[in-house]
């Protein structure tokens, strides 16, 4: 077996490689079991991000095939892909919010990512209160219904982040409901739902991080000409 992966963390996104000898443990629960999968091995295992800025720990599982040393007639080991496999931490694919965007709707925006495959329904509740929240805060936008909210923006947003929220309103169900309130739970199912959520997060970084990272720079800037401008004045440089 291999001493080392390459590796995505999940938080960071920073690409890497992980050492099992320092990064990395792992354990395997044999069973002899008389489930349809017969016998069986749950693999678990710690993955910690090298990148000094993280740290992060993920924790991930996996169900495989056992494999038995017929010598002694006992499960020695795991072979194959995963039957199944879970990521237990993070608890969803949600990407990572900054501190910066309000607290209402990066929950709101977690919540619907880590129920997306338990009920959609509920998912895109939760990810059209996230959307209404975020027309409202970051553009000051707010009329009577998440519709009417949207055709507000237009005008206001690029053309094309306006057509890809307008087409939402093209999807089936949600689509057809988009005039009530946001808490209202409507029937759709889970790829619609996902829809919602990759909407949401081409918003977060469009509004809220792109302005954030743009900002940042002027404000580099602003303070590199205030240092040179200092400098001069002191009589430092000429
Ligand atoms: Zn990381």
């Amino acid at each position: 077996m291999s001493d080392s992966f390459n590796w995505t963390c999940p938080y960071c996104k920073t690409k890497t490689t992980i050492f099992k000898r320092t990064n990395f443990s792992s354990n395997i629960h044999l069973y002899a079991s008389s489930s349809k999968f017969a016998s069986i091995g749950l693999v678990t295992s710690f993955i910690v991000c090298p990148n000094p800025d993280c740290r992060e720990l993920v924790i991930e599982a996996g169900l495989y095939h056992a494999t038995e040393d017929t010598n002694y007639h006992r499960l020695d080991g795991v072979s194959g892909e995963p039957i199944l496999k879970w990521t237990l931490k993070p608890e969803s694919s949600a990407m990572t919010l900054p501190d910066y965007i309000p607290k209402q709707i990066s929950e709101d925006y977690y919540e619907a990512c880590r129920i997306l495959s338990l009920s959609p329904k509920a998912s895109a509740t939760l990810a059209r209160r996230c959307l209404q929240g975020m027309i409202r805060d970051f553009w000051g936008v707010v009329k009577g219904s998440l519709s009417e909210e949207i055709k507000g923006l237009q005008g206001k947003i690029d053309v094309s982040t306006w057509d890809s929220i307008d087409s939402i309103r093209s999807i089936g169900n949600i689509g057809a409901h988009m005039e009530k309130d946001v808490n209202t739970i409507i029937d759709i199912d889970e790829d619609e739902a996902g829809i919602l959520i990759k909407l949401l997060e081409e918003l977060f970084q469009d509004w809220y991080i792109s302005k954030h990272d743009k900002d940042e720079r002027h404000q580099n800037i602003i303070a590199l000409s205030a240092a040179k401008k200092s400098l001069k004045a002191d009589g430092k440089i000429p």
